[in-house]
């Protein structure tokens, strides 16, 4: 829930620079895709994908935490097949470069792309809220990354993504950084130096208390927030790690941040979401989520699903839906041609 309400916030921002976005909207503390609703995209559906491909991998035995690494897998490959074939309107170019490749057969082993697209980081929050141990949460990031991303730093940033969800769902306040660096970098490979450093990054940043807008226009560039999973990922743990109690301070100040708004959004937001929990996320926010099939009550529901009762939703819902999606998408960018610049 916490994803996808920072999802849908997220979205009618996507890909503006922050100063236009502010010109646009003001600060984005409510709904603004559609007469005041939120609707929301890729990064929840993934999300949902990676939990039901879980609940998959937990049939038959394996329902004590630890499901069946390789049925995951192939479930979430089956799952993002017909996701793909749906037609759902925000899909990155890796991703669907992975879903035409398993659709024209190729296993879930050899579907994924070289890129260090975001894809796998918004499958990320779901694993590390899951019960599992460590060595279950690299296993399946690894599996989640490997179907669509084969660029080794997009499963470092979604591990990251995934442990910090962990550490701060477990972790006492106040939350301290370093203690999660420390548990994440022994599961990083020498290879990862780059990222290190970026992490490091983040660590001296927060403890001279640097703004996130400093920060990320430092690391990204000041045209908002890339989709590149090395700019996204040191940004939101900065934005979470700042205000691991606050969930609305945390999810405008990525969203302000401009760039790939959703992705972020929605990672903040399964970030701090697990450590907060339904109670922390703004009730207007939550009621103002209005989209269908998957709703808060979906999500409700699929938070509380068992290998043997998922929640299921007829798929020509989903496909009317994001037609309808795709027109308020069109929408916004038509709207976009017109000042305020
Ligand atoms: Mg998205």
């Amino acid at each position: 829930m916490g994803l996808a309400v920072g999802d849908a916030l997220g979205l009618p921002a996507e890909g503006l620079t922050a100063a236009r976005q502010k010109r646009l909207f003001g600060t984005l503390s409510s709904h603004r895709l559609f007469l005041g609703r939120g609707m929301v995209s890729d990064d929840t559906e993934h999300a949902c994908m990676t939990v039901l491909a879980y609940l998959e991998a937990c049939k038959d035995g394996h329902g004590n935490g630890h499901g069946d690494v390789q049925k995951f897998a192939r479930a979430l490959g089956k799952q993002l097949k017909h996701w793909f074939l749906l037609l759902p309107p925000g899909v990155g170019m890796a991703t669907a470069r992975a879903c035409i490749r398993l659709l024209l057969g190729f296993s879930q082993a050899r579907s994924g792309v070289f890129s260090a697209g975001n894809g796998p980081a918004m499958r990320a929050p779901v694993l590390g809220a899951l019960d599992l141990d460590l060595e279950g949460i690299i296993q399946f990031n690894r599996a989640s990354t490997r179907v669509t991303h084969s660029d080794p730093k997009a499963e470092w940033g979604a591990l990251a993504i995934a442990l910090a969800t962990r550490h701060l769902a477990r972790a006492q306040t106040p939350v301290f950084f370093p203690a999660y660096l420390a548990e994440l970098t022994p599961h990083l490979p020498l290879e990862a130096q780059d990222f290190e450093t970026l992490l490091e990054q983040v660590r001296s940043s927060l403890e001279r208390s640097e703004s996130l807008a400093n920060f990320t226009s430092r690391v990204s560039g000041p045209n908002g927030i890339s989709g590149y999973i090395l700019h996204t990922v040191p940004a939101c743990l900065h934005a979470a790690f700042s205000h691991p109690d606050d969930y609305p301070q945390a999810i405008q100040n990525i969203i302000a941040c401009g760039g790939d708004t959703d992705t972020t959004a929605a990672i903040v937001g399964g970030l701090v979401g697990a450590r907060v929990g339904k109670a922390g996320i703004p009730q207007p926010w939550l009621a103002g989520l209005m989209d269908f099939p998957r709703d808060v009550r979906y999500l409700e529901a699929l938070a509380n699903a068992s290998p043997r009762t998922k929640p299921i939703f007829w798929w020509p819902v989903q496909l009317f839906r994001n037609l309808f999606l795709l027109f308020v998408i069109l929408f916004h960018g038509f709207r976009r041609m017109f000042p305020p610049y």
